[in-house]
């Protein structure tokens, strides 16, 4: 044989391999998928019986070579499930498939588990129809016949448009009061300024991990992940929202007083917020005399606490419903 003909013997031999190796890859890529879909679905299951055997799998095949998975599928697997030996192409695609399957289930249940579960709570929503409108400002609020005919609203781009509805729920917090002034709802709400700062924490940090209250120095500590917020005054400043410095340190220096090796005290971050205050710091949810009028507000210093409960007997109150809970709901009777 001359050199030229071993080199286009090789040369061929190298493209029906390379020819081999796509379809093999292509196959296992795509029988792998759907089953790397169900693997991580199972491995995301609450139940033991399902996610623990997915898991052991997964880790046995992620964690052994590829070679060693294609060897098993062909000398071991057929002696198991007693059948003759497998044809060596079939052999390699069981092997890669499996393979393939373990690590696309990872990454498949990675990016699920990605995913903020704020995120998750608005695709639901938006998958029954809600519609997110994000920086648009409500003007007025116009009535006809005894009944909200339309909210008018300045759009994203500052454009003024009109918002009809079969219902309408004012949940503005503290400036809910204001909103509703115009139409002759007066609403026993103030603003009660109130003030956090975040510490972010490194490794080592000597930081609370569970959320505490300080009766004494009127604060709340909370533990986010690996940062720190403490939280506290009540400041009686109209809708006045500007940061007062002084009051921050306050808060720094009380926090430092409990925990003076919680994180880099020059490093905290400021932030200023409106609690929407009621005279019995009870909120007001319910009817107004407007009959598709609607309040979810004045939630004061527990808005944030109050919100899924709220929401859930305003939903009920739309729907015509008694909410659960034994509350004097605006508009609602007990019998
Ligand atoms: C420092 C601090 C710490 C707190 N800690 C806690 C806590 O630990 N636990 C807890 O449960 N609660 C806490 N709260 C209270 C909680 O923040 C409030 O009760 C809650 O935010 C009220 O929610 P809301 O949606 O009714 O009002 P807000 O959160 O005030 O939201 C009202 C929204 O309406 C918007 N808005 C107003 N007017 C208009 C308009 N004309 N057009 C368009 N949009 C408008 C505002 O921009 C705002 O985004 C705290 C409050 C503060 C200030």
């Amino acid at each position: 044989m001359t050199p030229s003909q071993l080199l286009d013997n090789l040369l061929s031999l190298i493209l029906a391999l390379l020819r081999y190796n796509v379809v093999l890859t292509a196959l296992a890529i795509v029988l792998a998928f759907p089953i790397a879909s169900l693997l991580a679905l199972g491995r995301l299951s609450r139940y033991r019986l399902i996610c623990y055997p997915i898991a052991a799998y997964i880790n046995l095949l992620r964690s052994s070579p590829l070679l060693m998975v294609m060897f098993w599928t062909y000398y071991t697997f057929p002696m198991l499930v007693g059948g003759a030996n497998l044809n060596v192409f079939y052999a390699a695609l069981l092997a890669l498939t499996a393979f393939e399957a373990a690590y696309f289930a990872e990454f498949i249940r990675t990016g699920i588990q990605s995913i903020h579960r704020d995120q998750r709570l608005a695709a639901l929503a938006r998958r029954q129809g809600v519609q997110f409108r994000f920086n648009v400002s409500v003007n007025r609020i116009e009535l006809d016949a005894g009944r909200v005919s339309r909210v008018v609203i300045d759009d994203e781009v500052g454009i003024e448009e009109s918002v009809r509805a079969d219902a309408f729920v004012v949940a503005l917090g503290s400036y809910s009061r204001l909103a509703l002034r115009s139409i002759g709802i007066s609403l026993p709400i103030y603003p009660v300024k109130g003030y956090s700062i975040t510490i972010a924490l490194k490794p080592g940090d000597e930081a609370p991990t569970v959320s505490l209250t300080d009766h004494e120095r009127k604060i709340v500590i909370s533990r986010l992940g690996d940062r720190l917020r403490v939280a506290g005054t009540a400041e009686l400043a109209g809708y006045d929202t500007e940061i007062n410095e002084m009051r921050c340190e306050v808060l720094v220096k009380r926090c430092f007083e409990l925990f003076p090796k919680a994180g880099k005290l020059e490093a905290a971050q400021y932030w200023t917020g409106l609690r929407p205050a009621t005279p019995s710091n009870l909120p007001i949810i319910g009817r107004t005399r407007f009959p598709n009028l609607y309040l979810n507000t004045g939630h004061g210093t527990l808005g944030w606490t109050m919100a899924c409960g709220a929401g859930r007997a305003l939903a009920d109150i739309l729907c015509g419903k008694t909410p659960e809970p034994d509350f004097r709901f605006l508009g609602v009777e007990r019998s």
